[in-house]
């Protein structure tokens, strides 16, 4: 595996699979790398000649108030990782390489479905995640990026600025990769304690009852009443529990398939996860 830490660096690596039409598959990380990012890395390694994966903690979608600065780095180990998944170039910026040093006069706002769920409590992520997804395509120009459901407001963002901008790419969605237990696997378990780590399996647990609800025809409303009282008891200081239409649209009753969307804390630490409910007629 090849490491490139500029752009430069990268493209003259990228020349010769270019040149030969070779199918290029990318994966976007902000590293301190899990089985979730390593799956993402198989699923390009399976369809994709060339993977390349980068690693940047992007700074344009942190919140003055997020973890920026704390946020896990751990390239030599996600280094190995990648090598022994395969991965082919390793891309590894710098923020001034990202971002230049000439003042950045260029925003990309995706709207409505960015104003919602996680874009509430988080005013300019989505724009921040717009600009270094758009900025990391026009980089690397695979064929193919592949980008996870766990976050799937993300993902419908990223499809959205790529339609709405006729960026050449196919975006891939890939499906939350869980620890045993359930929970979804995050860079930001790791900032859990022993006893939040072991109560965290909760938001899966109530996302799967409130599934089994839906099928036997429980109310929608009901059943998000259910959850949020759930994460109360079990100690969780809930952002939002939603559902939405898998577009992001708005529903207010079970008549189509849904996406049951969770967003909660543990003391510090901000937890999300999602699960879709497929509708069928003959529910309740
Ligand atoms: P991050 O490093 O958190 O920016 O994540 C990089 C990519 O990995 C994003 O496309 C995430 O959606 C994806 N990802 C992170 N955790 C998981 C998981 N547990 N399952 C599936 N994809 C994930």
């Amino acid at each position: 595996m090849k490491t490139e830490t500029s752009i430069q660096g990268l493209s003259a690596s990228l020349q010769t699979a270019r040149a030969a039409r070779k199918v290029i598959g990318f994966v976007a990380t902000m590293g301190n790398l899990h089985e979730g990012h390593i799956n993402l890395v198989r699923e390009a390694r399976r369809l994709c000649d060339v993977v390349v994966v980068s690693i940047f903690v992007n700074p344009t979608q942190f919140g003055p108030n997020e973890d920026f600065d704390n946020y896990p780095r751990t390239l030599e180990q996600d280094s190995h990782l990648l090598a022994e998944a395969e991965c082919d170039i390793l891309f590894a910026p710098s923020v001034e390489q990202m971002y230049g040093s000439r003042p950045r006069l260029t925003n990309i706002r995706v709207e409505k479905i960015t104003e919602d769920l996680c874009g509430l409590q988080r005013p300019g992520h989505f724009d921040g995640v717009a600009l270094v997804v758009t900025k990391l395509l026009n980089i690397v120009q695979p064929t193919y990026a592949f980008f996870g459901e766990k976050d799937y407001q993300q993902l419908a963002v990223i499809r959205q600025f790529v339609q709405d901008l006729s960026i050449p790419v196919d975006i891939i969605g890939v499906p939350i990769t869980r620890a045993a237990d359930g929970l979804a696997l995050s860079s930001r378990n790791g900032y859990l304690s022993e006893e939040q780590r072991n109560t965290a399996p909760i938001i899966y647990q109530l996302l799967q009852q409130a599934k089994a609800k839906l099928l036997q025809g429980v109310a929608l409303d009901v059943v998000l009443n259910d959850v949020k009282q759930g994460l109360d008891q079990a100690g969780f200081v809930v952002d939002y529990v939603e559902a939405r239409a898998t577009n992001l649209l708005h529903v207010e009753t079970f008549e189509q398939d849904v996406v049951l969307f969770v967003a909660a804390k543990l003391g510090n630490t901000r937890l999300i996860d999602n699960l879709m409910v497929k509708y069928s007629k003959s529910i309740g």
